[in-house]
């Protein structure tokens, strides 16, 4: 009881402190469930249907121009870039389902005003394809007038960059881990989302991004300890395949 009160007063003070709690990100999807897969409409709809604050999700062009869901660069040992979206349609994912487009995601999406879409645009096998996808992915959102509902997220700077460019208010986040937040800031970047040994390695990150006025964002955070740790720090979303998990722990708290 003792230990319960304790952490009680502690998570009270760590809250007190940053006045908020992290939105949840639920990590290609919550997938982690019976029937689901990584980057499917169903794991979208588990994540829409928990309220997570996000559902993240990874995307490539194709050789004709669709943008699909899917997070490995190659599969059989070809590159999902360099496929035509009909090939891509005879992937199959793990519950069944073949891949979705990003367009009937965020009709999907539409539907609701609770989560956000955290777009993923993996890299590309040359800066030309990036630019297509990323115009692409831009061209859809407005489209489905998602503008204010989608984040987006890269590994790549040459995809960050050019969101920034043609995109003023997007919210475009870096996942490399390299650039401090005062490089980010400079850049245009919205916020980081970093690796959580990245931001174990490099705690003053957070009072850094905060003064400067970017997120703060941490992937992928299966486990308590390292939830609590960033429930502490004040970061502004984790991003976890255990979605439920680390909503029970900030209702606890
Ligand atoms: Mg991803």
């Amino acid at each position: 009881m003792k230990k319960i009160v304790f952490t009680l007063i502690v998570l009270g003070c760590s809250l007190a402190i940053h006045g908020k709690k992290p939105g949840v990100i639920a990590h290609r999807g919550h997938w982690r469930v019976e029937n689901s897969a990584q980057n499917s409409m169903n794991s979208l709809n588990n994540a829409l249907a928990i309220k997570a604050y996000g559902s993240e999700l990874d995307v490539y062009i194709t050789t004709d121009g669709q943008v699909v869901l899917f997070h490995d660069s190659s599969i059989n040992g070809k590159r999902i870039d360099d496929m035509s979206y009909a090939q891509t349609q005879e992937i199959r994912l793990s519950n069944g389902e073949s891949l979705p487009l990003l367009s009937e995601v965020l009709k999907e999406a539409a539907k609701q005003n609770k989560t956000k879409l955290i777009i993923e645009i993996k890299p590309h096998d040359t800066e030309q394809k990036e630019n297509e996808a990323v115009d692409a992915v831009l061209d859809l959102v407005h489209h489905a007038k998602m503008g204010k509902k989608v984040e987006y997220i890269s590994f790549s700077r040459n995809v960050c960059e050019r969101l920034i460019a043609k995109d003023s208010r997007a919210k475009v986040a870096y996942l490399g881990g390299e650039l401090t937040p005062q490089q980010l800031y400079d850049l245009g970047y919205s916020g980081l989302d970093y690796h959580i040994g990245t931001m174990r390695a490099h705690e003053n990150w957070f009072d850094e991004a905060e003064k400067l006025g970017l997120t703060v964002n941490v992937w992928t955070v299966d486990d308590e300890e390292n939830m609590k740790w960033l429930i502490d720090k004040g970061a502004d979303y984790i991003t976890t395949n255990e979605p439920v998990i680390l909503q029970r722990l900030l209702e606890d708290r």
